[in-house]
Formats: C-alpha cells, sequence, structure tokens
C-alpha cells in the first residue's frame, strides 16, 4: 500500500501508539489502514459418487482443475459465498451445502472453506472463469493438475470419509504453497 484511500496521500508502515502490529498510517490523516485476512469459500460438488470439478481459464493456475472457490465478498454469509461461486464457475446449483472443510493458511493470511454439496441437477457447464467443468469419478480425478493444495486435502478427505459414510468438519492448517489464490477471483 501507498497511498491512502481516504485522503491520497502517502501512506508510512509504522506500529500505532497502543498496537503491537506494523500497520499502514496515513501521514496526512493518520486513518490506519488495517488489513485483515481473507475467505476463499466453494463447494465439493457430488453427483452420484462423482465429484464437479472445474478447469480454470485464469491465473492464477489456468488450465489447472479446482473446486469451485473464490473470495468472499462484503455482505454475504460464507454459504452464500460457496453457492454464488459454484453457480458463476460451474453454473450448477446445489442442495443441503454442509460445513467440510476449514484450512488456516497463516503464512499468506487466507482461510478457505469448502461444503459438501449435493449437485441439484446435471445442467452445469463452464462460467467465465473456466473452460470445462467435469464429473470426476475417485479413479479419474487429474491430481497432478489440481490448482490449489486445499482442492487436493479436500479431495483426499471425502474420499477416505465417505468409506465410513461420516464426514466430521475437518480443519487444518496448512504451510504456504504456491501456487496461490490471488486477485479477486
Ligand atoms: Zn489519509
Amino acid at each position: 500500500m501507498k497511498f491512502c484511500n481516504q485522503c491520497g496521500h502517502a501512506v508510512s508502515e509504522r506500529i500505532p501508539e497502543g498496537d503491537s502490529r506494523l500497520r499502514f498510517v496515513c501521514d496526512h490523516c493518520a486513518v490506519i489502514h488495517y488489513q485483515n485476512p481473507r475467505v476463499i469459500a466453494g463447494t465439493l460438488p457430488i453427483h452420484k459418487g462423482r465429484v464437479l470439478l472445474c478447469r480454470r481459464a485464469i491465473e492464477p493456475r489456468k488450465g489447472f482443475w479446482t473446486l469451485p472457490a473464490g473470495f468472499m465478498e462484503n455482505f454475504e454469509t460464507l454459504e452464500q459465498a460457496a453457492l454464488r461461486e459454484t453457480l458463476e464457475e460451474a453454473c450448477a446449483r446445489v442442495r443441503q451445502p454442509t460445513l467440510y472443510t476449514l484450512f488456516d493458511i497463516a503464512q499468506i493470511s487466507q482461510v478457505h472453506v469448502f461444503f459438501r454439496a449435493e449437485l441439484a441437477d446435471l445442467d452445469f457447464s463452464a462460467g467465465e472463469e473456466s473452460l470445462e467443468v467435469q464429473l470426476f469419478e475417485e479413479s479419474e480425478i487429474p491430481w497432478a493438475d489440481l490448482a490449489f493444495p486445499t482442492v487436493a486435502r479436500t479431495l483426499k478427505h471425502y474420499f477416505a470419509d465417505r468409506q465410513s459414510g461420516i464426514f466430521p468438519v475437518r480443519n487444518e492448517e496448512l504451510p504456504a504453497h504456491r501456487p496461490l489464490f490471488e486477485g479477486n477471483t
């Protein structure tokens, strides 16, 4: 951050009085610009044991497969964000979303959350940010071509958990990985 979004003057990085962390502080109007973690929400859409993946049409990780997911917007719930991203990226509607995996990636200040959900119908297609959208059996998952580690972890948990039919919420802390979600995808 270089300039204050309140007054347009330069900001500098310093620890405000009474604080313990470096913040961007405006040298002119003294506004403190707090920066907080970002939340990525998505779904694991399932149809008769197969899972829906999207091949990314945009960077980062263009051409790689992902579960439909993206940055949570202001004024929406986590579940709304996950369903919206599923509609935007896969033109897919899902039923009974259930919180399933939650990843803390503290080093890059991101939280990734996925809901298990049933595809409502087979009327899905590639959205603006996808090249193609496809259902995969476990044996067909393109493990080497998955876009993000949290997608791979979610799929691994799903295939393991479905053997028992019990799907506890999985909360894991992951080290920072490249590639990462960037921009506003
Ligand atoms: Zn300012």
